[in-house]
């Protein structure tokens, strides 16, 4: 499999025409690319795959939350519904403590279903990070002549502040900005 990354190449903005980084004319139209273009072309195809692959997390985590929530709660039914027929069949016609019995029960499927669902999404989001994003991330340093600095400082300047991808990458502090011309817009 000699993949080429095809998706990753820049395109030439007379033409369109797909331009291997290292080409300074289009090889179709024979327009010139300057390092400008190039440089905003990388960019603009970096941001998207940081968005696409932060977008790729959300979605795996929120179906796998979702999923072991709904299992979760399944099981603290049936679970609940053992101990009611359970202290039924030892005899107690305590209606009231049935009823106690049954809330309990309810409160402590939603809450063990929380935390299962919790663990579910940061184990989902996890592995496609490690299966689906690294790569990804690994193929768009390469084709565009990243550093892995200006890969992290480009995601810390596009990803919003509760991004899951911010936590598998090691951007720098959000408060400091290394670069004085970053304008502060907070309040
Ligand atoms: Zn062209």
């Amino acid at each position: 499999m000699s993949s080429d990354s095809v998706d990753n190449r820049l395109q030439c903005p007379n033409c369109g025409a797909s331009i291997r980084p290292d080409q300074s004319i289009c090889p179709a139209c024979g327009a010139p690319i300057s390092p400008s273009d190039m440089a905003s072309r990388s960019r603009e195809k970096a941001s998207q795959m940081i968005r696409d692959a932060n977008q790729n997390l959300v979605q795996a985590g929120a179906g796998a939350a979702e999923s072991a929530f709904g299992l979760g709660c399944s099981l603290g039914v049936l679970l609940g519904l053992a101990l009611l027929a359970l202290i039924f069949i030892l005899g107690s016609r305590n209606w009231i403590l049935l009823g106690l019995v049954a809330i309990g029960a309810a409160l402590f499927a939603a809450g063990a279903s929380a935390i299962i669902s919790a663990r579910a999404k940061s184990a989902t989001m996890a592995g496609t990070y490690a299966r689906d994003v690294e790569p990804e991330i690994e193929k768009t340093i390469q084709s565009n002549r990243f550093t892995r600095q200006e890969f992290d400082a480009l995601a810390n300047e596009i990803l919003d502040k509760n991004a899951p991808l911010r936590r598998y990458l090691s951007l720098p502090p959000e408060t400091e900005s290394a670069n004085s011309e970053t304008q502060d817009h907070e309040f």
